[in-house]
């Protein structure tokens, strides 16, 4: 009994991160020996093994959060740094895929929040890299806290402050060698939230990747959406804009808000590939500000 209950303990993530953080040396420690399949409700620091998305993009992330690695024979791009304790889990991720960290040359992500820029720092050490980020979101990861503009200030925890951050500008182009990811500007959940599309071909079966980030309308409660005209205006512009984007295949921060675990993996059942994935997930959201807004509306109506 004694022994099983130690050698799940030690193949949990959790105890491997007790490791890596004694030792302060994550090249060392083997990866964890994570779930063959995720959950569809998964904890944001489980382990996720790593995998092939599509062609030259490869899943990097845990079972609950997204990162993305796209490769190329010039350097990598990183998408999303996930929490703080993902950080050395993505690293080991794109070891284990048999790319070298030192090659990132360039990090980018959806939106400056704990869960996608928590680990940012930690893989900036790792792969010298700089971050890039659209101008709303730049302050906030040098800062590693968000300020009143972010509608849940009230309920966001710090993260590790982002060294080397850059701006880059609506809709430019980010390269490295013959990647392109182009940077979409998505204010909405987040004032800084940006979506990336690329082309990730497999010989000649290309396909337009979209990693659009979070949509969801939601606030802590001394923050209203309704009280906000500018930015609400600014993202039913982000709905439109994400329902109208070449889109094949569909990957999100929160790998449930497109159903990835049914999509990629060994537990798959639904395809990968869907051209109306993002016209639905920006009518989803559509429809939950169009909630918040009314709900928001009905709680003034109800104030004597
Ligand atoms: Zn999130």
């Amino acid at each position: 009994m004694k022994s099983g209950v130690f050698q799940s303990l030690v193949a949990s993530g959790a105890a491997w991160l007790v490791a890596t953080g004694a030792a302060g040396a994550v090249a060392d420690v083997p990866p964890p020996a994570a779930p063959a399949v995720c959950a569809a409700d998964a904890g944001w620091n489980d382990p996720a093994t790593p995998l092939r998305v599509h062609g030259n993009t490869w899943y990097v992330g845990t079972c609950g959060i997204s990162a993305l690695l796209v490769t190329s024979d010039e350097g990598h791009v990183l998408v999303d740094g996930a929490t703080p304790q993902a950080g050395a889990l993505i690293l080991a991720s794109i070891r284990a895929l048999g790319f070298d960290p030192m090659d990132v040359k360039a990090i980018v992500l959806s939106h400056e929040h704990f869960d996608h820029a928590g680990g940012l720092a930690e893989v900036q050490r790792a792969t010298g890299a700089p971050v890039y980020a659209r101008a709303p979101a730049v302050e906030t990861l040098e800062r590693g806290a968000s300020d009143r503009s972010d509608p849940q200030l009230e309920v966001l925890e710090a993260f590790p402050p982002v060294a080397d951050v850059r701006t880059i500008a609506d809709d430019e182009l980010l390269r490295v060698g013959p990647i392109a990811l182009r940077a979409i500007p998505t204010p909405g959940h987040t004032a800084g939230g940006t979506s990336w599309t690329w082309n990730a071909c497999d010989g000649a079966d290309c396909k337009r990747i979209v990693y659009a980030d979070s949509l969801t309308a939601i606030s802590d409660d001394a923050w209203r959406f309704g009280a906000h005209p500018d930015y609400v205006a600014a993202f039913r512009d982000t709905l439109a804009r994400v329902a109208a984007l070449d889109c094949d295949i569909l990957v999100t921060p929160h790998p449930s808000a497109s159903a990835l675990w049914t999509r990629i993996g060994p537990a798959a059942n639904a395809p990968l590939v869907d051209h109306d994935a993002c016209r639905a997930y920006a009518q989803a959201a559509t429809a939950r500000l169009d909630k918040r807004l009314a709900d928001e509306a009905a709680a003034d109506a109800a104030t004597p």
